[in-house]
């Protein structure tokens, strides 16, 4: 797609200074949402270009922050807690060009009312986390945040937060539990953060990658945004490629523009799969949680619909490749082993499945498979979908079913060799 309008380190040197950052455009969305625009009109903006979070839900930008009404404080809180297997987008946009992230923030925070933003880190985000600090203060220093922002009477303040390593607080309503002070397990919904979040006041929600793109379409408008990707996905996408391939790594394109295909074996993408004479055998297209497609859907757009379309979902679009020499029943233990460690036990269905779901693949693994584990998997996870608190137990269960359902020879195999 040329220029890049997220991944901006790749193509401008040092864009994570300040200076640098503001010689090319930066912070001028934030003044000219100041100078020229109101509140509603930067929302509006933001519903027009259609932005879907880029979290792994897509859901429309705009409608979510149009939910953020009633009696002041409103806060904003940027979930940063990018945890999933697979995922690595954020963190480089957290280190590289944090500055369009922060002035995202503020232009969120603008939007909504808001005077306080909270950058919520995954705990082992030491790294990035100081890299976002340190532009916090620049940004501080410069006018950018603080009260009085270039003159216009607004006041942002950014706080960084860095969690404390649970996976588990990727999910909303657990961040905000942890950002309060307390265990991180998810809240029972409704009520929803957009009426009752951050200490109980309205707050609006978005992933680092959603709120990188906003400065984008305030200065650009909606009408160029919208220019990239497709009728219902609109705009640039990062795609985070890793597994069996030669490059892995972040891309950007816009939604729908380049398909599985042109990802693993583009040259300027992947590059083709590792090891010679293989061929893709799955794909999870979104993270370790994903439902499992198979290397015939190689050919399918990535955007939200097409994945969908495909059987799976393109999520926060983390494209694990599998090749032909993957043994799934080893790939799914990981997986499994994963889940069962980050569920945070708070409801019986997730806890104890992801237990039982761990023995059996422990079993599995090890050569002892009983004649009817693979019938005891399903009914295990069976029990826990559509009753989990949070998306965790439908997460830690999306891989295991299509994996039986896809490879089930693979599985009976692994009970044969009792
Ligand atoms: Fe916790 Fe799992 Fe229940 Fe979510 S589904 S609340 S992670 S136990």
């Amino acid at each position: 797609m040329g220029q890049h309008i997220l991944l901006r380190d790749l193509d401008i040197p040092d864009i994570g200074k300040l200076d640098v950052y503001v010689e090319h455009a930066g912070y001028a969305a934030l003044r000219k949402a100041l100078t020229s625009m109101g509140p509603d009109q930067v929302k509006q903006e933001v519903t027009n270009s259609g932005l879907r979070g880029r979290g792994g839900a897509g859901f429309p930008t705009g409608l979510k922050w149009s939910f953020v009404k009633g009696a002041l404080p409103h806060y904003v809180v940027v979930n940063a807690d990018e945890s999933e297997p697979g995922t690595f987008k954020d963190r480089q946009l957290l280190e590289k060009n944090p500055h369009q992230v922060i002035e995202g923030a503020a232009l969120a925070a603008f939007a909504v009312q808001a005077e306080k933003v909270y950058i919520y880190c995954r705990g082992e985000f030491a790294q990035p986390a100081r890299a976002l600090q340190s532009a916090v203060d620049k940004a501080y220093k410069a006018g950018y945040l603080g009260q009085n922002i270039l003159g216009s009477g607004v006041t942002v303040d950014v706080a960084v937060h860095l969690g404390a390593g649970a996976y588990i607080c990727g999910e909303e309503t657990a961040l905000l539990e942890s950002l309060e002070g307390k265990i991180g397990q998810p809240r029972l919904r409704p009520p929803f953060p957009a009426v009752e979040g951050l200490y109980s006041r309205p707050t609006v929600i978005n992933n680092v990658e959603t709120l990188a793109n906003v400065p984008y379409i305030i200065l650009n408008g909606a009408a160029a945004y919208r220019r990239f990707g497709t009728e219902k996905s609109p705009g640039p996408k990062i795609y985070s490629l890793s597994g069996h391939v030669k490059r892995p790594g972040n891309y950007e394109a816009p939604l729908g523009a380049i398909t599985f295909r042109d990802l693993i074996y583009g040259q300027e993408y992947g590059q083709g799969l590792l090891r010679e004479g293989t061929e893709v055998k799955a794909l999870m297209p979104s993270g370790a949680s994903s439902t499992l497609i198979t290397g015939d859907k190689l050919d399918t757009p990535l955007d939200y619909e097409s994945v969908a379309g495909a059987g799976s979902m393109l999520g926060s679009a983390s494209v694990i490749v599998m090749d032909s020499t993957t043994d799934i029943v080893w790939a799914m233990h990981k997986v499994i082993r994963f889940f069962k460690h980050e569920s945070c036990g708070k409801c019986t269905p997730c806890r104890e499945g992801t237990y039982w779901l761990l023995h059996i693949f422990e079993r599995l693994a090890a050569g002892h498979g009983k004649p009817d584990d693979v019938e005891l998997l399903c009914s295990v996870a069976g029990q826990m979908q559509n009753k989990c608190l949070c998306p965790l137990g439908e997460f830690a269960i999306a891989p295991i079913l299509s994996s039986v359902n896809l490879f089930k020879d693979e599985y009976l195999a692994k009970v044969s060799q009792v």
